[in-house]
């Protein structure tokens, strides 16, 4: 078979799983609600929380609840294979561009709080910074009780992964009634099929954000639309085709910890 039949098939199959897994966690989801509880998002990068979360941030919003965005980094790192541009002027584009996608969701700059961990670099248990960041995330748990959403375990992108693993640690740390939410970025598009069986042991949610899917398209826009210079490239990285296919969707996903 000539080499592009076979790249061709390779790619169909590709999406093919990647569709079916959406098929299948929606079948194991259960209608969610959005609740009154407060929310805090923690996100690695300017654009997770969006992605992840846009609809129910727009939706929380709308009900006058407070919605607190932590990001770990300013996502300085997007262009490192890419171009080379000056991460510090990345990052500083991806920081404004979070301020402007949240507004269009209804939060306000005071209620975005940055860490300064390295995009890339976002420390796991034992690293040096560790405890640093666990205890500067801690205590910005410690004000804002209610619900929690990070990215899910199986994310797969190393940076995510690594927030999980933060949050989970800060949590131990802090008093008050937290639930915790998982939200997928990465998992739509890199989940090993093998492994759905872990699924199932974890309640899923999905929730209907279709009146707040107008302005999560807007704050995904505002991401994707400014290109950088020379390479053409929007701020937040090229995304590979299909990655932000679930995210067009009226329902958004929520995973509880098993
Ligand atoms: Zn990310
Ligand atoms: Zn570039």
């Amino acid at each position: 078979m000539p080499k592009r039949m076979i790249q061709s098939v390779k790619h169909y199959l590709k999406r093919f799983r990647r569709w079916s897994f959406r098929r299948l966690v929606s079948a194991y989801a259960v209608p969610g609600s959005v609740s009154k509880a407060p929310a805090l998002v923690l996100a690695p990068h300017p654009d997770d929380e969006v992605f992840g979360c846009g609809g129910l941030i727009a939706l929380k919003r709308d009900l006058g609840l407070p919605v607190t965005v932590v990001f770990l980094t300013h996502g300085e790192a997007s262009h490192r294979a890419c171009c080379q541009t000056d991460p510090k002027r990345i990052g500083a584009w991806r920081r404004q561009q979070a301020l402007a996608s949240l507004a269009v969701l209804g939060v306000a700059e005071d209620s975005i709080h940055w860490l300064a961990c390295q995009d890339g670099q976002i420390p796991q248990a034992g690293d040096p910074t560790f405890l640093e960041t666990e205890s500067q995330l801690a205590k910005l748990l410690q004000h804002h009780p209610g619900e929690i959403y990070t990215p899910h375990p199986l994310d797969g992108w190393p940076d995510h992964k690594a927030a999980t693993e933060l949050t989970r640690a800060a949590l131990q740390k802090v008093d008050g009634v937290f639930d915790l939410y998982y939200y997928p970025v990465w998992m739509w598009y890199l989940f090993p099929f093998s492994q759905f069986s872990l699924i199932p042991q974890q309640k899923v949610f999905a929730v209907d954000v279709a009146s707040g899917l107008d302005r999560k398209r807007e704050a995904m826009d505002g991401y994707l639309s400014s290109l950088v210079q020379p390479c053409g490239v929007p701020g937040c990285g090229r995304l590979p085709e299909g990655f932000l296919d679930p995210f067009q969707q009226s329902r958004e996903f929520f995973f509880r910890p098993s």
